[in-house]
């Protein structure tokens, strides 16, 4: 039987069809052919991306991680020992620093005058960087050290505090593991892409949880992971600070979103040893991941507030970390209806994830052959 939830905090339906998952399914996905290349991202090739934005070495102390965020100079002796670095893109989305974000004349259309076309454009201020998240040709997540989990997100924060120092009004960290996902190149990293606006869905997010916030007083993420914790049965791991869940309203199988049990600060200004235990409950559900579902390719999607929001507005907004499997297909109905059917119900999910036997798979190699496909 199928039913449609709605989630609190996107506004999002979702239609759970679990029968949808027992059809048959001619086609076969094939493995993505890799065609080898010589990795820019390994140790020993750092002339093969731009000059480094941020570097974090491996002798660093954890009170002492201040790279140099606007720097784009190469440094002397930068490359020694580096665990993860951050680069710029090398073919950006978003245009040049110091571009100006301004109101593009309308081209004249025929017929139609200047000021009376509906078709409007600007240019794109904003970055695009490269965080690369280990020295070595690592592909999951879950296969770099404690100490390059940690740097990666603490070179989230660092770079997504350049961005609003920069005068951007959002910033998006996210990460594609797997031709699937999205990653065009096999070795561990994620990417920041700064914008001049804030996304619509981002838009609907914080109104929605401005709303919340001015008819309950309380954070509508925080008392979601409130709500999750007490029922239980979404629930995949948590820490001191952290809750794993599969969201009530999963878009994708196996979606799993990281939420802070309290409130906190926006991310830019987390602490190193808050975004050490994220970075360690991060390593465990994509570990998780791993063994239920066989090394799936996936994306993580770290939503902070927009940077430069109203006090009032800002009160109610909090930071979540998802990472959704990408193992059922988008097809028409979703790019159609912008409507997505799940054909695991999460909290089955939920259950296989939680009881999953990661101590036995740990570090599983990243390119294991088994993996498992669904369509919606
Ligand atoms: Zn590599």
């Amino acid at each position: 039987m199928s039913e449609v939830r709605q989630d609190p905090l996107t506004g999002r339906r979702v239609i759970i069809a679990e029968d949808r998952a027992g059809r048959p399914d001619e086609f076969d996905a094939a493995p993505a052919r890799r065609i080898p290349i010589d990795c820019p991202f390994c140790a020993g090739s750092e002339h093969a991306t731009p000059a480094s934005l941020a570097v974090y070495p491996a002798q660093a102390a954890e009170a002492h991680i201040s790279p140099d965020a606007h720097s784009n100079t190469r440094r002397e002796g930068e490359h020694a020992g580096w665990q993860v670095r951050v680069v710029p893109n090398k073919f950006p989305a978003t245009g040049e620093p110091g571009e100006r974000w301004r109101p593009h004349s309308a081209a004249p259309h025929a017929g139609v005058h200047a000021a009376e076309s509906l078709f409007k454009a600007a240019s794109v201020c904003g970055s695009h960087e490269v965080i690369i998240e280990s020295p070595d040709h690592v592909a999951g997540f879950s296969q770099l050290t404690p100490q390059q989990a940690k740097y990666t997100f603490v070179a989230y924060r660092d770079r997504m505090q350049a961005a609003a120092d920069a005068g951007h009004a959002y910033a998006i960290v996210f990460k594609n593991v797997g031709a699937v996902a999205g990653a065009s190149l096999q070795h561990a990293h994620s990417q920041l892409i700064a914008l001049p606006f804030t996304p619509p869905e981002i838009e609907t997010q914080v109104g929605n949880a401005s709303r919340h916030h001015q008819l309950r007083g309380s954070r509508l993420l925080c008392e979601m992971t409130a709500q999750e914790r007490k029922a239980g049965v979404r629930m995949v791991a948590q820490t001191d600070h952290f809750a794993a869940f599969c969201p009530f309203a999963s878009r994708f199988a196996y979606e799993v979103w990281i939420a802070p049990r309290q409130p906190v600060a926006p991310y830019q200004q987390s602490s190193c040893g808050l975004l050490k235990e994220l970075a360690a409950l991060a390593q465990d559900v994509t570990q998780r991941l791993q063994t239920v579902l066989r090394n799936p390719a996936y994306n993580f999607v770290l939503h902070n507030a927009p940077f430069h929001l109203d006090k009032h507005v800002a009160a109610a907004q909090q930071w979540r970390l998802e990472i959704f499997p990408r193992i059922t297909r988008t097809a028409g109905f979703e790019w159609g209806a912008g409507c997505f059917i799940n054909p695991v119900l999460p909290e089955r999910a939920a259950r296989e994830l939680r009881e999953a036997d990661i101590a036995t798979e740990h570090r599983r190699p990243a390119n294991a052959q088994t993996r498992r496909t669904m369509q919606p």
